[in-house]
């Protein structure tokens, strides 16, 4: 069972589709983490993300993959902590909107989701990666209420920022995202939308799990 769950920059997607998979007892993916971790190896190596050749060359001498307790590794390092912050926020959609690195990421979320029940969040999950999901959820929210959110991420991490500047973030994020050629951020046709503008992660966690049920028994009878 592929459960897809798509939307903008902090819409909750994270701590939902996590809740989701512990409800479910199944895998959980967290396919932003990979895109930033790249970015985070990008950044340091000062490679240029129009050098396709670096580009390539990049991507085939790295390892991005996820541990035990589903932290994210970059050629083995635990960079879990590092990718939530607002530098990589700043430079990951320019990095994600390359094709080369779209593929290999691709390929990797196939693999490791493939052969499992998992719960995946992203962009283009429902749309690109798994198309024929079982589930898809596509999560939207005011961008006021995501940019509270992200701000008491980021706090946790040791950083400050103003609501108006992190909505400004956002902002520029979700249009990068959703305008780029390849794989851009859009809803599957046959996604399910939540607004989660008034809703608690707990309260978003029991209306996919309750949708699921419903369409499980519907498909039964
Ligand atoms: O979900 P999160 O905000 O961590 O994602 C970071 C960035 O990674 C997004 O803004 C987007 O550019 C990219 N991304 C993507 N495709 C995905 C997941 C994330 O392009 N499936």
């Amino acid at each position: 069972m592929i459960i897809a769950i798509d939307g903008p920059a902090a819409s909750g997607k994270s701590t939902t589709a996590r809740g989701v998979a512990h409800r479910l007892g199944i895998m959980y993916l967290n396919t932003g983490a990979m895109y930033r971790a790249l970015t985070l190896g990008i950044m340091e190596s000062g490679i240029d993300v129009d050098n396709i050749n670096a580009v390539r060359c990049f991507i085939s001498g790295t390892v991005v993959e996820f541990d035990n307790n589903n932290q994210i590794l970059l050629n083995g390092e635990n960079v879990s902590a590092k990718v939530q912050s607002s530098s990589i926020s700043d430079k990951v959609s320019a990095v994600s909107a390359v094709p080369e690195i779209r593929k290999a990421m691709v390929q990797v979320q196939r693999k490791i989701a493939g052969e499992k029940d998992c719960v995946l969040e992203g962009r283009d999950i429902g749309t690109v990666v798994f198309p024929r999901a079982d589930f898809k959820f596509f999560l939207v929210a005011d961008v006021a209420i995501r940019a509270a959110r992200r701000m008491k991420d980021l706090q946790a991490l040791g950083e400050s920022c103003s609501l108006d500047e992190l909505i400004k973030v956002i902002l520029k994020r979700d249009k990068l995202d959703s305008t780029r050629t390849n794989s851009p951020l859009v809803q599957a046709d046959d996604a399910i939308s939540i607004d989660t503008t008034h809703l608690t992660i707990d309260e978003t966690i029991e209306k996919i799990i309750s949708k699921i049920i419903k369409l499980k028994n519907e498909e039964k009878s």
